[in-house]
């Protein structure tokens, strides 16, 4: 581990982590439209995605510097046809590997065919319980069924089934149909997320950001299931992730700015984290740098990194080994400026924009089908400015 300075009157600065997690952005590509897809707004706008070969040294490079679990992800991973290739590379790298897909595009000969390479983990994402609201927010007819046909691939080859649901105002009324339908599917782990408001998803957050009263509701439903499961001996687990809009305090997002995990885009961008693209610091590519400079001695990796860089009232703050002063990305997005103590801590001074849209929620009456969906035509839209 390699240490960078502090002041004596200050806590030490932690030491600077291994890269443990790495997450391979393979294409911004996707055949569907979550309008809480956390990608970037102007994804379409991208530079060109790293070939085959570029991801081997990309992978290659960062188990050196010592990456252990990497997940590819997207847009949509499967989009990409060297898929297995790239897997079978990361576990010949000794990598634990992770697929985490929407499932479209997926085919039993593909699953075979990345079972063969030694993928470890896949995780699917639903939007919803039910086909209709499924298929409308993912902006595809056939979604549902065939996320369906692939979850039970998924479990008749022996994988763990981790199903991941984004809650959000228009479902997390039907939380029990979903956990129902998990359950159905045999399950394993389930994730019931609420949307995190990053790309997409801060676009459209009033239309999306659940009241208090529905959060509440659904984790203690979520709360019963867990206990019947538990008091049956049931192997299904059940993960509540509320969103920070509803905290006092902020997240400790990423463990700290380049203390764990290193995301690299499609087009070679390396980030601290997969939000961060979007804030106005320049972050190395790998096509230029080698992912030892990029984690260890890059302008970017470091602009976050220990204390030093906190104004009030993180600066002075007891809490700021605990978390860091929160989301760099969520600062930037609410408060213009990225070194703000993040809005969500009731100590900012920008806590009254995290109020407001509570309240928002509270009267927002944006229909599903207003919602902006995240493809092509809008990202060039947006791109264009
Ligand atoms: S969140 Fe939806 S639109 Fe975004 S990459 Fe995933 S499946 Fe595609
Ligand atoms: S003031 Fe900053 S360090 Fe203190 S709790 Fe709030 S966000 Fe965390």
């Amino acid at each position: 581990m390699k240490s960078i300075g502090s002041s004596s009157s200050e806590p030490a600065a932690p030491p600077v982590g291994l890269p443990l997690w790495l997450l391979a952005e393979l294409t911004y590509r996707c055949p569907l439209q979550c309008p809480y897809c956390s990608n970037p707004l102007d994804f379409a706008a991208q530079g060109k995605e790293l070939s085959t070969e570029e991801w081997f040294r990309v992978m290659a490079q960062a188990r050196e510097i010592g990456a252990a679990q990497i997940g590819f992800s997207g847009g949509e991973p499967l989009v990409r046809q060297d898929l297995a290739e790239l897997i079978g590379e990361a576990r010949r790298l000794g990598y634990y590997t992770n697929l985490i897909t929407s499932g479209i595009g997926l085919t039993e000969e593909r699953l075979d065919s990345f079972k063969a390479a030694g993928l470890d983990h896949i995780q699917i994402s639903f939007q919803a319980s039910d086909e209709q609201v499924n298929n409308l927010l993912a902006g595809s007819k056939k979604a549902f069924a065939q996320k369906l046909a692939m979850a039970k691939a998924v479990k008749e080859r022996g994988y763990p089934m981790v199903l991941n649901f984004v809650t959000h105002r228009h479902n997390i009324d039907r939380i029990d149909r979903i956990i129902e339908l998990c359950l159905a599917l045999e399950a394993d782990f389930v994730e019931l997320a609420t949307c995190q408001f990053y790309g997409w998803a801060e676009l459209n957050r009033v239309g999306l950001l659940p009241t208090r009263a529905q959060l509440e509701r659904a984790e203690r439903i979520t709360n019963e299931y867990r206990a019947r499961l538990e008091a049956q001996g049931h192997p299904c687990k059940l993960i509540f992730v509320t969103p920070d809009y509803y905290e006092e305090r902020p997240k400790a997002c990423m463990n700290g700015w380049g203390s764990l995990f290193l995301t690299v885009t499609p087009d070679g961008t390396a980030l601290p984290c997969h939000g961060a693209r979007q804030l106005p610091v320049a972050f190395p590519n790998v096509r230029e740098h080698s992912l030892d400079d990029i984690w260890y001695r890059s302008f970017g990796f470091n602009r976050f990194r220990g204390y030093d860089w906190m104004p009030e009232p993180c600066r002075s703050c007891d809490e700021k080994t605990k978390d860091f002063g929160g989301c760099r990305c969520q600062a930037f997005m609410l408060t213009g400026d990225a070194s703000n103590a993040d809005p969500v801590c009731a100590k900012s001074a920008h806590h009254g924009v995290i109020l407001a849209a509570r309240e928002e929620a509270e009267y927002s009456t944006t229909p599903i089908e207003e919602l902006t969906y995240r493809n092509e035509r809008n990202s060039k839209i947006i791109a264009r400015g």
